[in-house]
């Protein structure tokens, strides 16, 4: 007899990404209980992407399945210290390094954190230990799947992953007490959508956390050639600071403390009380 596959934590908080109704669980699937769409619930986290990423117009998912096959090698030193050297210079933090800055940008993590575009939880792994809970959100089934794998054998209880978009967010207005990207700002296709999308389901005067790119003085990065040469083929988006204040004063944030070692751009942020 088959093993029953066990019902993934967190579900409850889920809503519809589309029209933001409660969903309810039947058959393995999540189903919405006001336009009647539903998302599986399989291998071990909820699936909210309904489109096909192999053709979608945007560079980066479309090379969804290459990002799915580095997931077990992405928080090795085979990837993630050789892409901060090249990209943010040789003074780039290391990974231990940034994980401590980022938690101490988020201040308070007791309560609900969002992780967006969390990868296999690298960050929210990593501070989940002080907070209550951790919701981490990301496109690539593979670097979720990893993320289960890492949480089931470190023991990590409060670490739930769902695939979602960041501009269709599964979660009702004002959910989160804090909230983190990392890694992953500088590839939204349109930074002020994704921001937007993040402010909306974060509570009044939270902190946003994030580690993203700067033309800063270290790395390749420093090269406007290759800058443009990212955006246009890679849809990498590396932010001027002037700029980043500017994209999150319209998305509903205040309070931009940012901070540049290199080409890494480390930044906190508070969701505007309206
Ligand atoms: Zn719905």
């Amino acid at each position: 007899m088959a093993a029953e596959t066990p019902v993934p934590s967190g579900l409850g908080v889920y809503v519809c990404p589309d029209c933001k109704a409660h969903l309810g669980h039947e058959n393995g699937a999540l189903r919405c209980a006001h336009c009647s769409r539903a998302y599986p619930v399989k291998d071990g986290f909820p699936d909210f992407l309904v489109e096909d990423l192999s053709q979608s117009t945007d560079p980066v998912l479309r090379r969804m399945r290459f990002i799915d096959r580095m997931a077990r090698i992405y928080e090795t030193r085979l990837w993630y210290p050789i892409v901060l050297s090249v990209y943010g210079g040789f003074r780039s933090p290391s990974l231990p390094q940034l994980v401590g800055i980022m938690a101490k940008k988020l201040r308070s993590t007791t309560g609900r954190v969002l992780d967006v575009a969390c990868g296999p939880g690298t960050f929210g792994r990593r501070i989940a230990s002080a907070s209550k809970e951790v919701f981490g959100i990301d496109v690539s089934a593979g670097m979720l799947s990893q993320g289960l794998a890492y949480t089931a054998r470190e023991g990590i209880p409060n670490v739930h992953f769902a695939r979602a978009r960041v501009e269709a967010l599964p979660f009702e207005d004002r959910s989160f007490d804090a909230a983190l990207c990392c890694g992953s700002l500088h590839l939204f296709a349109d930074t002020v959508t994704a921001l937007r999308e993040i402010a909306r389901v974060m509570k009044p005067a939270s902190t946003l956390a994030v580690f993203t790119f700067t033309a800063g003085r270290g790395g390749v990065l420093k090269f406007r050639r290759i800058r443009e040469w990212g955006r246009r083929d890679h849809g990498l988006h590396v932010f001027e600071l002037s700029e980043m204040e500017q994209y999150l004063t319209v998305s509903g944030f205040e309070d931009f403390q940012p901070e540049v070692a290199g080409s890494i751009l480390t930044f906190s942020a508070r969701r505007r009380v309206t």
